[in-house]
């Protein structure tokens, strides 16, 4: 089973977390549990559960989000290679039930992964 939806609060500021970037559609913050030297996770503040909740009303929101990764990628230093990971559903290892990109970077990749 997920968990509760922890993520809305962080957006919320009830519980804390080491903030990256914020602005009035996205979050980003650094991951609890690193998998990578730079681990950071980035988040819409509109609740979509899981990745294939997007509707089309989302598309700008989630080009937003990919040029927050990119921006951050550049500012966390890892702009010479870095990965984005959505996990959709629990069988894909998606925990929280709050649509989270992963940007890791910071170490060579392997593929595929796990
Ligand atoms: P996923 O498994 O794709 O759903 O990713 C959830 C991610 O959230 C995992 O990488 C966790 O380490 C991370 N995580 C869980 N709780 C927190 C927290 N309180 N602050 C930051 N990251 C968290």
């Amino acid at each position: 089973m997920m968990a509760d939806n922890l993520f809305l609060k962080i957006i919320n500021k009830t519980i804390p977390a080491k903030i990256a970037y914020e602005d009035d559609l996205c979050l980003a913050f650094h991951d609890i549990n690193p998998q990578a030297p730079t681990h950071v996770l980035i988040i819409p503040k509109k609740v979509i559960r899981t990745h294939d909740e997007l509707t089309a009303e989302d598309q700008s929101l989630l080009g937003h989000l990919h040029l927050v990764a990119i921006k951050l990628a550049k500012e966390l230093g890892v702009a010479s290679g870095y990965r984005l990971v959505i996990n959709c559903r629990e069988q894909a290892g998606q925990t929280v039930p709050h649509l989270h990109l992963h940007l890791l970077g910071g170490r060579d990749m392997t593929w595929p992964p796990g």
